[in-house]
């Protein structure tokens, strides 16, 4: 049955110091991802694209795409009718490509790291691209230019060679104006026109003519998330992806000094998302009142938004935690690790510094969540479901990998030399003292 429009949409609320350790728990979880079923599901397309190449990935995108293609990939470059624009939003684009550049090139690692740990024992460290990778703009529902662009970015500044840049084609079988603009930003080598897990498929192991690539990145529906871990696992493939995936996420930590109107509209900015949207706001200390403010904006802001039921399912779902102090509100943040983390806080700066899990941070009133999804210059393809614990989020040296190196001199290897060849002993392997003893003999 269809919602009522007029019921009223708000979050259900919970007070911290009256929740046993079980619902403490709970309010830390995310919905279960029953990934063992999606893979069973996505194995047969994986299976049909990397068997038969091209012609299984034009049928899957004429099924699940409703296009017809001749062919899936186009290469640079790229004609101008196919980059037609709003002038305004390719000014807008061109400043947050400029912005997201100016960040990621600053993370880049273009100087060799030395260390000399003995004397004449000389460590190195240097970084070099991957080679060739896939990005993955999701396009089922929407149009994602900027996922387009913060995949593409960290790509083009560490300098890999292949950019295949994957999303699925509309109807007529084109690709928005908007995302060829971005490609041809970031400089792509090519653009297949496949979404879902034939895409990954192709990217994963190469058909006839698309490339195949060293490491997957991007967000998508769960058909996308299950190739990627499906390929991750086959040696054969030898691809890696960047991170484990889920629905996007936000927590909002606000004090009494917070303005309900911008706590709402952060709130809603990520329930937009999709019915699966995460999102939490822990409230320190406020009123009834005060509290009564961010709801009563909350369901008027989200009556009025085009999306309305999809936040209407997302807001339903989602919770207020109310707690006593910003070390209550921060020790729940560290222990949730959401992708995004907004503080509305009368010291926001101040808090920073205790934070310890978040995929990105957005700090005091003027600092909202879209500015950092967009244009800012933060990635904003970052860790879900609590894995912000132990993953950073897309960055330059996502598209890196480093290599170590070492030069040993004769006088280094004198001194070195005897306690290798003691460890070697020690574990019994002869051949690797060997190694170190008939060039001290030779010295
Ligand atoms: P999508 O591009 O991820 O998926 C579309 C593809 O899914 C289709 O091309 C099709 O091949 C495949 N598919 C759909 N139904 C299928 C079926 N029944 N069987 C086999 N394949 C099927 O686009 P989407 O569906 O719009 O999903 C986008 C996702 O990306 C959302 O979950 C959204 O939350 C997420 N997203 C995340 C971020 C982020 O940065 N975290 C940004 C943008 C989008």
């Amino acid at each position: 049955p269809a919602a009522d429009p007029t019921a009223p949409i708000r979050m259900r609320s919970y007070d911290l110091s009256a929740a046993s350790p079980q619902e403490r728990a709970q309010l830390l979880r995310r919905p279960v991802l029953k990934y063992d079923e999606m893979l069973t599901k996505v194995k047969p397309i994986v299976d049909d694209v990397r068997v038969r190449g091209d012609a299984a990935l034009l049928e899957l995108t004429a099924k699940f795409d409703k296009a017809q293609l001749t062919s899936t990939v186009l290469r640079p470059p790229f004609s101008p009718e196919m980059m037609q624009l709003d002038p305004a939003v390719r000014d807008a684009i061109d400043v947050a490509y400029a912005n997201v550049y100016k960040f990621h090139a600053a993370q880049a690692e273009t100087s060799t790291m030395l260390v000399e740990t003995m004397p004449g024992v000389v460590c190195s460290r240097f970084a070099r691209p991957i080679a060739r990778v896939g990005l993955y703009v999701p396009g089922g529902t929407a149009i994602l230019p900027s996922t387009a662009l913060m995949l593409g970015i960290p790509a083009q500044v560490a300098g890999c060679k292949e950019i295949v840049l994957a999303t699925p084609p509309r109807q007529d079988g084109s690709i928005s104006p908007e995302v060829m603009y971005v490609a041809h930003l970031v400089g792509a080598s090519a653009i297949l026109k496949a979404g879902g897990a034939q895409a990954v498929a192709a990217l994963a192991y190469g058909t006839q003519s698309v490339p195949k690539v060293d490491k997957i990145f991007g967000p998508g529906n769960q058909w996308v998330t299950a190739a990627k871990m499906l390929v991750q696992n086959d040696t054969d493939a030898l691809v890696s992806i960047d991170m484990p995936a889920g629905p996007s996420e936000v927590l909002v930590i606000a004090d009494h000094t917070c303005n309900p109107a911008f706590v709402a509209a952060d709130l809603l900015s990520q329930a937009e998302h999709g019915v699966d949207s995460q999102v939490v706001l822990v409230a320190i200390d406020l009123s009834d009142t005060e509290l009564s403010a961010i709801e009563t904006e909350l369901d008027a802001q989200a009556h009025a938004l085009p999306r309305v039921d999809i936040v209407r399912e997302s807001i339903a779902k989602s919770n207020t935690v109310k707690v006593r102090s910003v070390e209550e509100a921060v020790q729940f943040s560290n222990d949730y690790a959401p992708e995004h983390l907004i503080l509305h806080l009368e010291n926001a700066s101040g808090v920073v510094p205790l934070i310890e899990n978040a995929g990105s941070v957005f700090v005091g009133p003027y600092s909202p969540e879209s500015c950092g999804d967009y244009a800012s210059g933060t990635n904003h393809t970052l860790p879900t479901n609590g894995y912000a614990r132990q993953f950073s989020g897309v960055n330059t040296l996502s598209f890196q990998k480093h290599i170590t190196s070492q030069e040993v001199t004769a006088d280094g290897l004198r001194g070195l030399g005897p306690v290798v060849a003691t460890l070697a002993d020690c574990e019994g392997l002869q051949a690797h003292a060997n190694a170190v003893r008939i060039r001290l003999r030779a010295l």
